[in-house]
Parts: C-alpha cells; structure tokens; sequence
C-alpha cells in the first residue's frame, strides 16, 4: 500500500493539477484528501468535481463547511477569507453543496487516523501549532499514526517518552513504539515560506513518510483570483508562500 495524502486545496485548480500529476507516478493505491477544497482562490466549483471524479477518502474543514449554509456565521474569519469563502459559495451548484454536506469531520482506516484540523473537538477547528494543542490531540488519537492539515505548515508530532515536533523535515521513518501527527501541508495555498504546493505519501510497510513539493503555475492561479474580483493579497500570499 501507498498513500497520498493532501489538504486545503482551497479552490487552487492549477496546484491540484500539478499535484495529481506527481500523485500518477507515485505507485499510489489509496487516495485521502483531508479538506478544505474550497475557499480563497478562483476555481471552486472545478476543484470539487476533480475531488469528487478521484472517488477518493474524504474529510470535511472549515471552509468546506462555511459552504454548506447560505448565511452562516462568519465570525472569525479575516476579510480576505470572508471574501473567497462568498465567491466559493456562490459558485458551487447544489449539488456539489451536497457533497461537502456529507464529508465527515474524521475518519479512520484501520490503522490511521484522518481530520482536518485537531481530534480535540474537530468542528472547533483547533489549529495545531504548538506542543500544547498536539498534547489535546493526542489524547484522542487510538492509532499508532494520524493525518491531519488545517495550518498550511507541514510538520511532524511524535508522542514518545516526550513530544516533539520536527518542522522542515523532509522525510522520516515511524518508529514502531511512538505515536505520530503528520500535517500534510497545504496543496493550494503553503504557508511555511515554500511557495510550491505540498502533499505527503506514506507507505505502512516501510513505515516511512515523505512529503513532496510540487511546483505548478502560481502566476496563473494569481491572474484568474484578480479576474475573478478576489482580494489582491489573497494572489500575492501564493507566491509569498505566508
Ligand atoms: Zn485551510
């Protein structure tokens, strides 16, 4: 078995294309996308039906679900989101509503755990940044492994003897007696300065993870958020990669 695993597409059709490009030459038998597929940039409508056509393992964020309510309550949410998750909602037809409506806020597969944001309360959306928030994670976590995206920071938690937490780290290999939370990144829009889109594979056999940085035409998702009236920043943030 191999695992693709990706996150917080958010409407960014050019970034999901390279990604599942790269995804068709990895030897990959199981496809799981932890949410956020819309919100922010141009195309969410287009993002869905790629999701929904894939038929893969699919779990709902918050933006996903700001898009399920005709008027839901949008606080807490910045100007620049409040606006990409407005364009977002008035473009996705009913059905595609639907869809989003049915996503579960977390999965598991027999021995992984999926959700978007935190298993302390998945529908509080508790970003996990700290070891303080890991620690409410873990707590929860009955698998030996968990995935999860939310942040747009790829980073591994480790509970062993201690937790750590190993940012910037490209690869690594499960140890068999520790517990581990693995943010996949962001494919549509990354947050930690690499402003290419990010995605992770893991493979239960050898136990090791490995997260990819694909490359994609970045001007190009920039120029259509500008046609489609969406704030400037929200083209600039894709190239900042911030
Ligand atoms: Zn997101």
């Amino acid at each position: 078995m191999r695992f693709a695993i990706f996150s917080d597409i958010h409407s960014n059709l050019e970034a999901l294309e390279a990604v599942l490009k790269d995804i068709k030459g990895q030897r990959i038998t199981h496809l799981f996308c932890l949410g956020d597929i819309v919100g922010y940039a141009a195309n969410p409508s287009e993002c869905v039906e790629v999701i929904r056509d894939l038929e893969c393992y699919a779990i709902r964020g918050n933006h996903d679900e700001m898009c399920i309510e005709d008027h839901p309550d949008m606080e807490g949410y910045n100007d620049m989101a409040r606006k990409g998750l407005e364009y977002s909602r008035k473009h996705l037809s009913r059905e595609q509503k639907n869809y989003l409506r049915d996503l579960p806020y977390s999965g598991m597969f027999p021995e992984y755990t999926f959700v978007h944001s935190c298993l302390h309360h998945p529908q509080s959306w508790i970003y996990v940044l700290s070891y303080r928030e890991a620690a409410l994670h873990f707590k929860e976590q009955t698998t030996a492994a968990s995935f999860c995206g939310h942040t747009h920071f790829p980073i591994i938690f480790e509970d062993g003897d201690k937790l750590r937490a190993y940012p910037g780290i490209t690869r690594m290999e499960l140890a068999k007696d520790k517990r581990y939370l693995i943010n996949v990144g962001s494919v549509g829009q990354p947050r930690d300065g690499d402003n290419r889109a990010c995605y992770g594979i893991y493979e239960p056999e050898s136990r090791i993870f490995e997260f990819r940085r694909i490359p994609y035409e970045i001007e190009k998702a920039q120029r259509k958020i500008i046609a489609a009236g969406l704030p400037e920043l929200l083209a600039a943030r894709l190239k900042a990669a911030m």
